[in-house]
């Protein structure tokens, strides 16, 4: 059997380099697309390079992809909440829906997107700014997001995503052609980002008061064997399943909210 060809976005840190050297391993071909060291070096803040990705992939893959990971992600604490939502909400679904001809040419395919548990765990990620990600009004969810705290900005961007994902994957144009798409909630894992804001006075003191019914802080491996099972044969019926993997804190938290 052939290399599966997978495109992979924020493949360069963290974990997305976690799951590009899972996928390499087990002998599948990655496309990485990032800011930098890549395949693929794009700017996913901005339409501009969003387009610029998707020509790029569909060029290196002969239009056919078998999976596609949008993992690519700005953390709460980065100073311009616009960007935030901009990255982690339009980046991601433009690059879904511009790429999913291509995985529907390389029908049965997955795609996964990375959302977070902040998203149903922050108590004002489910507001205006959701609402205007959803309605794909990306200025007006710039405007709200400036409004906005960096956390908010950051688990509405995520709430939004995971719903995307909820109200695409049962489609005719997703699961009638053989694509799964699907999304995994992670919790705190030691990355670059989360390792900023650990080092944030106030946040750090936050992250490391939340609890996590299995202790600690995930691994970045722990978060990709996730994304690969979803990708792969194994997860051949799942379709628009939000999967937590974050040591039991959702679950912890919302209880019998399901
Ligand atoms: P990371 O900072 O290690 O990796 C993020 C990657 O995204 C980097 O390689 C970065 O260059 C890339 N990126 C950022 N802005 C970009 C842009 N404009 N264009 C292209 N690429 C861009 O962080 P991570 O923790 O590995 O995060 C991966 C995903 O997981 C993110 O979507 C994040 O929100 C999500 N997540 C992380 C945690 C955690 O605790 N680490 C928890 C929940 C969800």
């Amino acid at each position: 059997m052939s290399a599966r060809r997978i495109a992979l976005t924020g493949a360069a840190s963290g974990i997305g380099a976690a799951l590009r050297a899972h996928l390499e391993a087990a002998g599948e071909r990655v496309i990485g697309i990032d800011l930098r060291g890549a395949e693929v070096v794009a700017d996913l803040s901005a339409a501009a390079g969003r387009a610029h990705a998707i020509e790029q992939v569909l060029a290196l893959s002969d239009a056919r992809l078998d999976g596609l990971v949008v993992c690519a992600g700005l953390g709460p604490q980065v100073a311009s909440h616009p960007t935030i939502v901009s990255v982690n909400y339009f980046g991601a679904v433009q690059l879904l829906d511009g790429l999913r001809p291509a995985l529907a040419a390389g029908a049965p395919a997955a795609a996964v997107a990375v959302s977070s548990n902040s998203a149903t765990i922050v108590p004002t990620a489910d507001g205006p700014l959701c609402a205007a990600c959803l309605a794909g009004d990306e200025e007006g969810a710039r405007r709200l997001a400036a409004e906005a705290d960096g956390s908010t900005a950051y688990a509405a961007s995520k709430l939004a995503l995971a719903r995307f994902v909820r109200r695409n994957a049962p489609r005719p144009d997703w699961a009638g052609a053989g694509v799964r798409l699907n999304a995994v909630a992670p919790g705190a894992a030691l990355t670059p980002l989360l390792q900023e804001g650990l080092d944030d006075p106030l946040f750090g003191q936050a992250i490391r008061g939340f609890p996590i019914p299995l202790g600690g802080f995930a691994a970045p491996d722990q978060i990709a064997a996730a994304i690969a099972f979803l990708l792969g044969p194994a997860a051949s019926f799942c379709c628009g399943t939000v999967l937590y993997v974050d040591g039991g804190s959702d679950c912890l938290i919302r209880g019998d909210r399901y």
